[in-house]
């Protein structure tokens, strides 16, 4: 008899485990479609990217059954996770192959980060909030990312051991562009970050061609200010 109600425990303790999980792809499948595809990201990497990788995860567990809401999210030290839709429409702008060298500021929760990590072979992410960046190295490591370093430090100096980067991706806005991260862009590298002051913030996409910088503004957008050490 207790062996029975042992064996029910344990069952019912898998199925809504289970349960949950299903629960949660159905969601994100949601999420791929309504929030990103109707908006037009297009690329069949990037959205299988954002299907295969488990936003919940990243979501601190009071929010997490928002965690497939078209909004950002709390992660604590007053820093989101950015809206999905942001995420995938950034991804997509940065063109990601699957040999690029990436960089990305702004840590957070390592969502954007492991999303970057399906597509490309190296990533690399710098996070100013040491707590936000030791959260986001372990968790990353469970789940078994290992292409993407993690470092504590001020994103405005980039990360010259690594660079040139193809790709720079900024999740924190900064009031200007920092010229150091322009410069650790590689020929033909693209680089999508929003830009201006809170309230007046634009998304922007640049381009190094032949040494010069082609720049485009993509859309409106509110993103947490980049900060200085
Ligand atoms: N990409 C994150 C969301 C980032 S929110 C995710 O997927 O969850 C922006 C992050 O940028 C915050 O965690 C903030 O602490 C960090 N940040 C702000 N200024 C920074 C700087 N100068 N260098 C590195 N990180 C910075």
């Amino acid at each position: 008899m207790r062996y029975l109600l042992i064996l029910f425990i344990i069952f019912a303790i898998v199925n809504s485990v289970i349960a949950e999980d299903v629960d949660f792809f159905s969601q994100r499948k949601m999420m791929v479609e309504q929030q990103i595809q109707k908006r037009g990201v297009s690329d069949k990497k990037v959205l299988d990217a954002m299907l295969k990788v488990e936003r919940h995860v990243f979501v601190p567990s009071d929010v997490r059954n928002l965690s497939y809401i078209d909004s950002p999210l709390p992660i604590g030290k007053g820093q989101t996770i950015s809206q999905p839709y942001i995420v995938a429409l950034m991804t997509e702008l940065a063109d990601l192959k699957v040999d690029d060298r990436v960089l990305e500021i702004g840590t957070g929760s390592g969502y954007q980060a492991a999303i970057l990590a399906e597509l490309s072979e190296e990533v690399y992410t710098i996070e100013i909030i040491p707590e936000l960046a030791k959260r986001a190295e372990k968790l990353l490591k469970e789940l078994a990312y290992d292409n993407i370093k993690v470092r504590e430090g001020d994103g405005y100096l980039g990360w010259p051991e690594y660079a040139p980067f193809d790709v720079i991706m900024v999740t924190a806005a900064p009031p200007a562009i920092p010229e150091k991260l322009i410069e650790q862009l590689a020929e033909g590298g693209r680089m999508v970050t929003p830009v201006g002051e809170a309230g007046n913030q634009v998304l922007r996409l640049l381009i190094k061609k032949q040494g010069d910088v082609v720049e485009e503004n993509i859309i409106p957008v509110r993103f947490v200010p980049m900060v200085h050490e």
